[in-house]
Formats: structure tokens, C-alpha cells, sequence
């Protein structure tokens, strides 16, 4: 290391953001740099957080954990996608997977000849059965996919739920064996340089004092330092997300084990279901403008299938993100850095990103403004790509059974997302606007889900053999029947490896 490099960070924050901050630099910048980081005892962590998307098996390996034992410390399941029950209309019901469905044919989404067979044959079933993860999905059956399964049956993939606190922990364990210094206290003020207007300390409440070269505020949606001391600003997406309160309680565990997450959508929002080893972890994110909070308990306790292990939990957020993430010496990632709703499980998801980005673009004590733009624009795209296929749920729905629904139906959306709509509404082809985000398959999944039938496809596939087309969807179809079918069950999985 030169000696203008980074000698010392401070996190500030002990829940998932923090720890899946300090977990990675700890690993990556070992004993040339320490790492402290400081939890308040009296403000707690926001304790959700449960359902994840395939990245983070990519982050736990570059950790080094060991799966088995990370799934049995975390009380963790498999997820394969996220059911969807009720949002195309009440009585709708599609699944998005992980993972297309079926091969692609000559570099061409297998959906696009699915569209051409449905229109020649009204008999034709759901294109949903051409997903390998929704087949699994819709008979409880888990194994991750294997380099020598046959490709048809290998397109999936899967990410976990896990008990949020659980998963702070094995990480934190993780994090101090590799020297990260875990301090309790309460920040209560905040040093700057009197010139540079860098943070300099941060000063506890019994009165400590901690010194740092970069500062990472991973203190929740109050975001100390990159709002309290730095006024990034935040933008309000309140408009094309009106949800702005949770509720969230545990309840007793059903069998079996269904490896995937449940969204419901309901008259004022929506409820999950996330499935873990040891509890079932249920949710209500509504809109307090379009329903009361007593109303909200009432919906959420009504729809659990197990008793309630708790009293049901208030959460209040404003949907958005901050300005800039990055200011001067101070990093924000997780809650901290915004906010949207858990609706495909994409917080986690930014957090995994962000501390991947400031890996990448690690500044030395210089700090260039540069690697700050970088980042800031980085997490600014995420953040607005992330925020357009959410509202796409939303926007494209036909319900209109309630107030919330007929708003969301009229609400105006970004630029980029009617564009998104259009062409595939007319065409049936999707904007990848972001390589590393949601797939084609992903937007395929929600918009047909929802009810969008593409009025037109890819007019080369019109040169393809209907009879040859229609016999590989058949052997493709019988293939992952046959794969589904000789998988162990999810529970049985679990119970193999944990
Ligand atoms: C209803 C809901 C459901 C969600 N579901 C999902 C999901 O399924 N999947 C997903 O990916 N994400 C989900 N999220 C988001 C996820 O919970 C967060 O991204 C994640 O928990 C990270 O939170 P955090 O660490 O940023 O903040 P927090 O958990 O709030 O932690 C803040 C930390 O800062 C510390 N702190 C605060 N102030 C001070 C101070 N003055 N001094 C010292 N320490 C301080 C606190 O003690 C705490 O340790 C959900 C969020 C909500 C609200």
C-alpha cells in the first residue's frame, strides 16, 4: 500500500448494509487498513430483509462462505422466484423465476416463438411451462443447477431467504474474525475538517472519540452523515410508488417448505410470504393515503397460515434515493443510500453493488472527485433502472377494484418505462437498459404475467418450420417435466445439507 492510502474506515451501522460492508473490506484490504465498526446499542436495525436474488450466492463465495453451513446458521431456504397472486386482476396468478423459458433459438428469447405457436394453436400451453424454476417452483422441488444436466433443464437459477438478524451475525462473526473492531455506542456528533469540510471523527455519546480516513454510513433511513452532515437531498418517488408503510410479522412455519417468495397484491398494496427454515417472515407494504394502519394489520394477520409469533411491526419510508451517495469521505450504502419497495427483493441486491462499486473505485487519501462521480452515477442508475421495473407492476395492471389500483393505473411513469411498455406491447421485444439488472426473461415474466399479449413477434421467426418449432417445445416441455419430477424435494434438500 502507498502511503497515501486509506489507513483507517469507520461504518457506521451494525445491521446488513453494515455488515456486508465491513465482511468484504475486511477480506480485501486485511491488516493494511483498519476497519471499526460502531453499533448503537438503543437504535435498533430495521430487522427485514429477507429475501434476496441470485447475486448474493456470488457475494457469499467471494467471502469464502461455506453454503451448508451459511444455510444453517441463517435458518436460510431456497428461492427460485417470486409467486405472484392477484395483481393482473384478482384471481391472476404468474410466477416469475429465476432463468428464461427454455433455450434460446438462434440467439432469439425462446418467448418469441412461443408467441408465434400460441397464435397458430389457441391450445397451446403457458409459456410458463417452458420456465425450469416455475416447474420446480409449482412442485416444491430444489436442487441447484449442475454442470452436466442437460441445458434445457440447467436454465435456472436461485437465491436464498434467510432470517435477516441471523444473516447480520454470520457475518459479523465473519467480519471480526478478519479484524474488523466492532464498537457499541451512539454517534451524537460529527467532526469536519474546518476547511476541506471532510469528516474527520465521530464523537459517541459516553464521549469517545473515533478518528477515520473514509466513512461509511450505513446507519439506516436516517442517514447520519450522508444526509445529517452533508444534505445530500433525496428524490421523492412517492408518486409512481405511493407505498410508504410496512407491517411485518413472523408466523409459525407450514409444510412443506415452498422454495420461493409469495406477493399478493391487495387493495391498498400488497403482502409477502418468505419461507425459512424455522418461521414463515410475512409483510403488508400499503399506502397509509389509501388505507388505515388498523386495516393493514388486519389484511396482513388474516392472510397468514401459521399462528403469529408477534405483534405485527410498523415501518414508515418515503421511496427514493439520495442525490449522491458519495460526498467528500463519506459513502452511503444500503437503506441509508434510498429506499424501494421489497417487491422483487432489490435492496439487498444494491447493497451487494455499492460495496462491490466502492471496492472498484477505492479512493486513497486524495479522494479524487472523480471516483465519487463514478460511483454516485453507478448507484443513481441502479437505483432509477430498479424503480422502472418495480412501477412496471403497477402501471400495466388491470385491477381497478380500489382507489389505490385506479391511481396507480393513471399515474404518470418515467419516459423510459413507457418506452419499455410500448415496444413490447407492439413488438414483443424487451429495452435491456441495464446488462447486470432484470433479464428479458424478467420483463417478459411480469408484463405477460400482468396480461400484456404482444401484438406482434419477431417477424424472422415467421422462417422457422411451425411443425419442427412445435415438436422442440414438446421435447423441451416432456424434458423438464422429466428433470422436475427426479429432483429431490425442497424440504428434502434442505434437510440433505443442513
Ligand atoms: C418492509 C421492508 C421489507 C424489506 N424486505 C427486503 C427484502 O425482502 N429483500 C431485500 O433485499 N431488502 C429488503 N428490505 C431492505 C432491507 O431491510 C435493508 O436494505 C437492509 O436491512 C439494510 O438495512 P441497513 O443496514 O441499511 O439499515 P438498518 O437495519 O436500519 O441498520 C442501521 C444501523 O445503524 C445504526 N445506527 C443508526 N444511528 C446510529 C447512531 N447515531 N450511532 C450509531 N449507530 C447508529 C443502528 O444501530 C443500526 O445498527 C426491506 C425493507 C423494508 C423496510
Amino acid at each position: 500500500m502507498s502511503t497515501n492510502a486509506i489507513s483507517k474506515i469507520v461504518i457506521v451501522g451494525g445491521g446488513t448494509a453494515g455488515w456486508m460492508s465491513a465482511a468484504p473490506l475486511a477480506l480485501k484490504l486485511g491488516s493494511a487498513c483498519e476497519i471499526v465498526l460502531l453499533e448503537s446499542p438503543e437504535i435498533g436495525t430495521v430487522g427485514v430483509g429477507e429475501a434476496t436474488l441470485p447475486t448474493i450466492r456470488a457475494f457469499n463465495q467471494a467471502l469464502g462462505l461455506d453454503g451448508a453451513d451459511f444455510v444453517k446458521k441463517t435458518q436460510a431456504t431456497f428461492k427460485l422466484g417470486i409467486e405472484f397472486k392477484d395483481w393482473g386482476h384478482i384471481g391472476n396468478r404468474f410466477f416469475h423465476g429465476f432463468g428464461d423459458f427454455g433455450p434460446a433459438i438462434e440467439y432469439r428469447s425462446p418467448v418469441q416463438y412461443w408467441l408465434r405457436l400460441a397464435r397458430a394453436n389457441k391450445d397451446m400451453p403457458s409459456y410458463e411451462e417452458w420456465s425450469t424454476a416455475t416447474a420446480m417452483a409449482r412442485s416444491n422441488r430444489f436442487v441447484p443447477p449442475y454442470g452436466d444436466q442437460p441445458a434445457v433443464t440447467n436454465a435456472y437459477s436461485y437465491a436464498f431467504h434467510f432470517d435477516a438478524s441471523l444473516y447480520a451475525a454470520y457475518l459479523r462473526d465473519h467480519a471480526v474474525q478478519r479484524g474488523v473492531r466492532r464498537i457499541e455506542g451512539t454517534v451524537t456528533e460529527v467532526e469536519q475538517h474546518p476547511e476541506s469540510g471532510f469528516i474527520t471523527a465521530l464523537k459517541l455519546q459516553d464521549g469517545r472519540r473515533i478518528e477515520g480516513d473514509l466513512f461509511i454510513d450505513c446507519s439506516g433511513f436516517r442517514g447520519l452523515l450522508i444526509e445529517g452532515v452533508y444534505k445530500a437531498g433525496y428524490d421523492d418517488w412517492s408518486a409512481m410508488l405511493p407505498c410508504n408503510s410496512a407491517q411485518a410479522v413472523p408466523c409459525e412455519k407450514v409444510e412443506p417448505l415452498t422454495p420461493y417468495t409469495v406477493s399478493t397484491a391487495r387493495s391498498a398494496g400488497w403482502t409477502w410470504r418468505i419461507p425459512l427454515q424455522h418461521r414463515t417472515g410475512n409483510g403488508h407494504v400499503y399506502c397509509n393515503g389509501f388505507t388505515s394502519d388498523e386495516e393493514a394489520a388486519r389484511v396482513l394477520l388474516q392472510g397468514l397460515d401459521g399462528a403469529a409469533l408477534d405483534a405485527p411491526r410498523q415501518l414508515r419510508f418515503t421511496t427514493g434515493r439520495r442525490r449522491k451517495a458519495w460526498i467528500k469521505n463519506c459513502v452511503a450504502i444500503g437503506l441509508s443510500s434510498g429506499f424501494l419497495e421489497p417487491l422483487e427483493s432489490t435492496s439487498i441486491n444494491i447493497i451487494e453493488n455499492s460495496i462491490g462499486w466502492l471496492l472498484q473505485y477505492l479512493p486513497d487519501r486524495d479522494f479524487s472527485p472523480a471516483l465519487a462521480d463514478e460511483f454516485n452515477r453507478l448507484v443513481a442508475q441502479r437505483y432509477e433502472f430498479v424503480r422502472d421495473f418495480i412501477v412496471l407492476h403497477y402501471k400495466v395492471t388491470n385491477r381497478t377494484d380500489s382507489e389505490f389500483w385506479r391511481y396507480c393505473a393513471s399515474m404518470q411513469i418515467p419516459d423510459s418505462l413507457q418506452h419499455q411498455i410500448d415496444l413490447f406491447w407492439e413488438t414483443g421485444r424487451v429495452v435491456v437498459y441495464d446488462p447486470d439488472g432484470f433479464s428479458v426473461a424478467s420483463h417478459v415474466s411480469i408484463m405477460m404475467g400482468l396480461g400484456v399479449v404482444p401484438k406482434r413477434y419477431d417477424p424472422l421467426i415467421d422462417r422457422m418450420d411451425l411443425q419442427r418449432l412445435q415438436e422442440h417445445f414438446s421435447r423441451v416441455r416432456e424434458t423438464i417435466g422429466r428433470a422436475v419430477a427426479a429432483m429431490p424435494t425442497h424440504d428434502a434438500f434442505i434437510g440433505q445439507i443442513a
